[in-house]
């Protein structure tokens, strides 16, 4: 039963958010998680793909959450160049987010954590500039919950964080916006995914094709919002489909944005901690925050817990969540926003000459290091950038 009062509330019960529950509650403080939707990992809003260095970090990791290894990436440039290169140490997964969502929401109620449904958070409570509790219609009813601490994990329409008076926004360059099919009837290599590049396929993103089961796959594409008025990411993705993969039947269709930008540099205030596509968390270079938003929610779950032992929940003491971040992934991700920048200059002639270098290195020997060097061969000033970003400059 729902009750008034816990240590910790998480608002929202994706990746972030469970993970965030999970380890508060092994820390011993009471956590409720509490989600809008009807059923934890569903909608699935997500391309579903992973690295398993990335999950293995967490979790163990169980075969129903796989739908398809990914052993090799398909790289096709602006003039369809297409250069396969094969994953040396690391395999990837496309995983079927439905189950996986749901299972760590149960890892946290095993530990401990109250977990509910259809629980719509609509406010936070505060007092004398302190969050301590959240306002939510629960089946139909309006409800309070007091906490020492809110966990927003509420995604990347955050308005947890807003709603505390933390700055959420992202610039509109940083904001990808995207649309994904899930498709049936498509003549795709399992194992190996494909990301389209270039400014005629994606401006500012990449198209990807990521194989999900027989003649099944997530096929989308993400664009940056710098680009967006003047074609949306759909006519993209529609004429893509139509010369590609024309006889794909479109069993689901969703569209969401994409904050590929830094991480919020002061994601936490008295009472309060954004985690995960909240707290901006993703790759900014692939758009990936599976995994980000799992060791934000980790780090954070972790750093409630203590603040509630040490009976510490000012805005000074969760400091230490976005300070374990930094000095756990904080400088990469900086790195990759460099990184993103610098490649994103790159014209399409200069990836239909990289991609023509990178073919003839024999395939065996082709590594994502062989296709940087190829990349710094015919645009000599990457390396420029590259450096500047591991300089720190
Ligand atoms: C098209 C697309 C493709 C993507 N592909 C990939 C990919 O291939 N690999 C990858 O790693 N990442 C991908 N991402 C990013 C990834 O989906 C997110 O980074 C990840 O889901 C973030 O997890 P989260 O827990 O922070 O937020 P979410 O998974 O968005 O979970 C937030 C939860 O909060 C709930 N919620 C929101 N508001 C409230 C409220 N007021 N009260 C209660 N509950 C609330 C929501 O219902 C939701 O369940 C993709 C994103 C998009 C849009």
């Amino acid at each position: 039963m729902l009750k008034n009062k816990y240590d910790v509330v998480v608002v929202g019960g994706g990746p972030a958010g469970s993970m965030a529950a999970w380890e508060a509650a092994k820390g011993g403080v009471s956590v409720c998680m509490l989600e809008k939707d009807r059923d934890i990992g569903y909608p699935v809003r997500c391309g579903e793909a992973v690295g398993e260095s990335g999950l293995r970090q967490f979790v163990e990791i169980e075969d129903s959450w796989i739908a398809e290894k990914i052993t090799s990436v398909k790289l096709v440039s602006p003039n369809l160049t297409s250069v396969d290169i094969d994953f040396a140490a690391e395999t990837g997964y496309i995983l079927n987010r439905r189950i996986f969502d749901y299972d760590l929401s149960r890892y946290a109620a095993n530990a401990g954590a109250e977990v509910y449904t259809k629980a719509y958070v609509k406010n936070v409570l505060t007092n004398n500039g302190q969050t301590n509790g959240v306002v939510l219609d629960y089946l139909g009813e309006e409800k309070q919950i007091q906490a020492k601490i809110v966990i927003g994990a509420d995604g990347l329409t955050s308005r947890v964080g807003r709603w505390a008076g933390l700055r959420t926004l992202v610039r509109m360059k940083d904001m990808e916006s995207a649309v994904q099919y899930s498709v049936s009837n498509v003549d795709i290599e399992p194992n190996k995914m494909i990301m389209y590049i270039g400014m005629n396929h994606a401006p500012g993103g990449y198209i990807w094709v990521f194989p999900k089961g027989k003649k099944f796959a997530n096929i989308g594409i993400g664009i940056s919002g710098k680009y967006s008025k003047h074609k949306s990411a759909q006519k993209y993705l529609d004429e893509f489909m139509d010369r590609e993969y024309p006889d794909a039947a479109i069993l689901t269709t969703m569209c969401g944005g994409v904050p590929c930008a830094k991480p919020m540099e002061k994601p936490v205030a008295n009472g309060i901690m954004l985690v995960g596509d909240a707290a901006h968390q993703i790759n900014p270079m692939t758009g990936g925050g599976i995994v980000a938003g799992m060791k934000g929610g980790w780090i954070a779950g972790q750093v409630a817990a203590e603040a509630i032992q040490n009976d510490d929940y000012s805005e000074k003491g969760l400091l230490e969540y976005p300070k374990r971040m930094r000095k756990d992934f904080g400088k990469n991700h900086e790195r990759f926003y460099k990184i993103k920048e610098a490649t994103e200059k790159l014209t399409s002639e200069e990836l239909d000459s990289i991609a023509e270098k990178v073919l003839s290195i024999p395939h065996d020997k082709r590594t994502l290091t062989s296709v940087f060097k190829a990349a710094v061969f015919k645009k000599p000033t990457l390396i420029i950038d590259v450096l500047k970003v591991f300089a720190g400059v």
